[in-house]
């Protein structure tokens, strides 16, 4: 006999929840949108969401970290971001699923660590009792070793990473994801289905207008609140007379963000100290406090500081921690 809810004439499923579930997707588990961008991916079944919530159920908030393009300062964001946190004394992790460029290593200072493991759960290493930090690139055998993912293979260790990482107890979890507005950033927003928000990074230039636009139309078609744009790499002052020295330009994050209707949280000036400072591992919020970076960075924190606690708690009842043994 039918099931109460399928079709009485062919016992189709199409009426119920499942059925339009299904409905949504194509045979290659994408849900596409009318000029043929994938939206979702179908995981359900392939994914226990349950496994997700153990590994990420007690982390308050999640916070991602996405740019349109290589090159403009995501990680140097992420890594200033999740550190800001921490030095005003949150429990803060770093995530970095950069898949084609984990740079986080470098600007940590933490090429060659080794993440422990105890069976399939992975332990976050730890940077200076501050961070809990977790990349791809601690997973590489050398640091110039190049990986060629194909496209499931990404999509895999994507999971892994976020299903298999014993966190613990964390206020913020600041996710690094990969640039672009394509299946890597999505995947990542769809496994983790409680994303506070996000924070887009852009640089000043005309070509960022665009950039934004992208990056903004992206959250807004899977529902990611947008915490606001961050404009990096924009005109310095000058050091004798606090005038703004002109370089590659200024306002065109903020002139987009305004335009779209989405938060400015500031902007990050061009400035080779920063640089300097991804390149010796000593991330300039930590090293270099005073700078005009630094202080870019305590406002930028600031609405990140204020995320409410209004997410409902995830269905953890009857999970063991495999680490700790307990119940979640
Ligand atoms: P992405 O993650 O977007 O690829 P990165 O954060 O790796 O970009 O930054 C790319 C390079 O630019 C790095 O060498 C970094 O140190 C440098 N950089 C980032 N922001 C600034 C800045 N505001 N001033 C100077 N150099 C910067």
């Amino acid at each position: 006999m039918a099931d109460e809810k399928s079709c009485e004439s062919c016992g189709s499923d199409c009426g119920s929840a499942g059925g339009r579930e299904k409905e949504k997707f194509n045979k290659d588990d994408k849900a596409r949108d009318r000029d043929g961008n994938v939206v979702e991916y179908n995981l359900a079944g392939a994914v226990d969401r349950r496994e997700y919530a153990r590994s990420l159920g007690r982390i308050h908030h999640k916070v991602v970290v996405m740019s349109c393009k290589g090159g403009v300062g995501k990680s140097t964001v992420a890594v200033n971001l999740a550190l800001s946190l921490a030095m005003a004394g949150r429990k803060v992790g770093l995530l970095d699923v950069d898949l084609h460029g984990p740079s986080v290593p470098k600007m940590l200072n933490m090429e060659g660590t080794i993440m422990k493991s105890a069976g399939n759960i992975i332990m976050a290493a730890d940077y200076e009792n501050l961070l809990k930090v977790v990349s791809l690139g601690f997973m590489l055998g050398h640091k110039d070793d190049a990986v060629i993912w194909r496209g499931p293979s990404k999509i895999s260790v994507l999971q892994q990473f976020l299903r298999d990482v014993e966190w613990g107890t964390l206020d913020y979890l600041v996710i690094d994801a990969p640039p672009g507005t394509g299946d890597e950033p999505l995947t990542i927003c769809q496994l983790i289905p409680d994303i506070d928000g996000a924070v887009i990074v852009t640089t000043p230039q005309e070509v960022a207008l665009a950039d934004v636009r992208k990056s903004v139309t992206f959250c807004r078609k899977i529902n990611l609140p947008i915490i606001g744009v961050v404009e990096n790499m924009s005109n310095p002052s000058c050091p004798h007379c606090g005038k703004e020295v002109e370089m590659f330009g200024c306002g065109g994050g903020e002139k987009m963000a305004a335009d779209m209707g989405v938060p400015f949280l500031g902007r990050v000036p061009m400035d080779p100290a920063v640089l300097r400072s991804g390149d010796l591992g000593k991330p300039f919020v930590y090293d270099d406090p005073g700078s005009e970076a630094y202080i870019a960075f305590s406002r930028i924190m600031r609405p990140v500081l204020k995320l409410k606690d209004t997410k409902e708690k995830p269905d953890l009842e009857g999970y063991r921690d495999p680490v700790g043994g307990g119940e979640v």
